[in-house]
């Protein structure tokens, strides 16, 4: 537990599942205020909301696209007309989608990189805006993915994206730090979620993808949103600008097990 979280307020997008719901539930026991985000899927927020509160939290959901600026501004002013403040924005909204870069259509192109990369620039930018027209201190968590530096193969709007996002998050954690700002990444590996349920469902895909972790097994969205609360809490207050890595050794090339090479 990290008791300077209790009663701050936080912006969380793509909270209805996966990763932003387990952060939601984990910032929910440190006793946040929370702003959910989701895109499509009201029940899902709901479910998230009911969640937090049940677990000490207090929640609102609003539903917001990341890539709209209009919907971003929504989402700020809802943390400041509801809880009085903003303390945290957590960037965590993100899609994918397989396809050989030579038949990619721009469609698919800019649905990845505005979800994935301008939406953390626009919510990370409301979020430093209020800080600075307040002065005050703030912290943003950006995510990002293992594939921020291990080349993705028909992904390659998604690596773009992520890779976008490390450098963004660097650049901003430099240009904010003499403000008291915090800015990190969290670059999860493979995570059980329903981003990678078909494939987590096929038994092979499944061993396919375990194989290129070097701790043999996939990880949890609560592994993730335990770095998350840590990011979050002064605990981490001498760290700007970092990207965590949790992704059970899968950035460690794991090829080289054996002493190959
Ligand atoms: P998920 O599909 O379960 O959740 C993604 C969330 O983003 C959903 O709530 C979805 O509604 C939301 N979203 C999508 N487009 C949006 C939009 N335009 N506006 C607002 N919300 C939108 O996936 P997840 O695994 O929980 O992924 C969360 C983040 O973690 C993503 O940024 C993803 O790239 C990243 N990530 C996940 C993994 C993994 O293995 N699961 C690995 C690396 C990185």
């Amino acid at each position: 537990m990290y008791d300077d979280l209790n009663g701050k307020v936080a912006v969380i997008t793509g909270g209805s599942k996966g990763i932003g719901k387990a952060i939601a539930k984990r910032l929910a026991k440190e006793h946040m205020k929370l702003v959910v985000n989701y895109n499509s899927d009201s029940k899902g927020a709901d479910e998230t909301v009911e969640l937090i509160k049940k677990n000490g939290g207090d929640a609102v959901a609003i539903k917001a696209n990341v890539a709209n600026e209009e919907d971003v501004q929504k989402m700020l002013d809802t943390a400041v007309s509801e809880f009085g403040d903003l303390d945290l924005w957590i960037n965590n909204a993100g899609l994918e989608n397989q396809v050989h870069t030579h038949e990619m259509s721009l469609k698919d192109w800019n649905k990845v990189i505005s979800v994935n990369l301008t939406g953390t620039f626009l919510g990370s930018r409301a979020a430093l805006k209020y800080w600075v027209d307040n002065d005050k201190p703030g912290n943003i968590i950006n995510m990002s993915s293992v594939h921020d530096q291990i080349p993705w193969p028909t992904f390659s709007h998604y690596a773009a994206s992520k890779g976008g996002v490390k450098m963004f998050t660097e650049t901003i954690a430099l240009e904010y730090a003499k403000r008291g700002i915090r800015v990190n990444a969290i670059a999860p590996g493979a995570i059980n979620t329903p981003i990678n349920a078909e494939k987590f469902s096929d038994p092979e895909q499944l061993n396919d993808t375990k194989q290129l972790v070097p701790m043999d097994r996939i990880g949890t969205p609560e592994e993730v949103s335990a770095t998350a609360a840590w990011l979050a809490s002064t605990e981490s207050g001498y760290v700007t600008g970092d990207t965590i890595y949790v992704d059970g050794g899968m950035t460690l090339y794991p090829d080289f097990e054996e002493g190959k090479g």
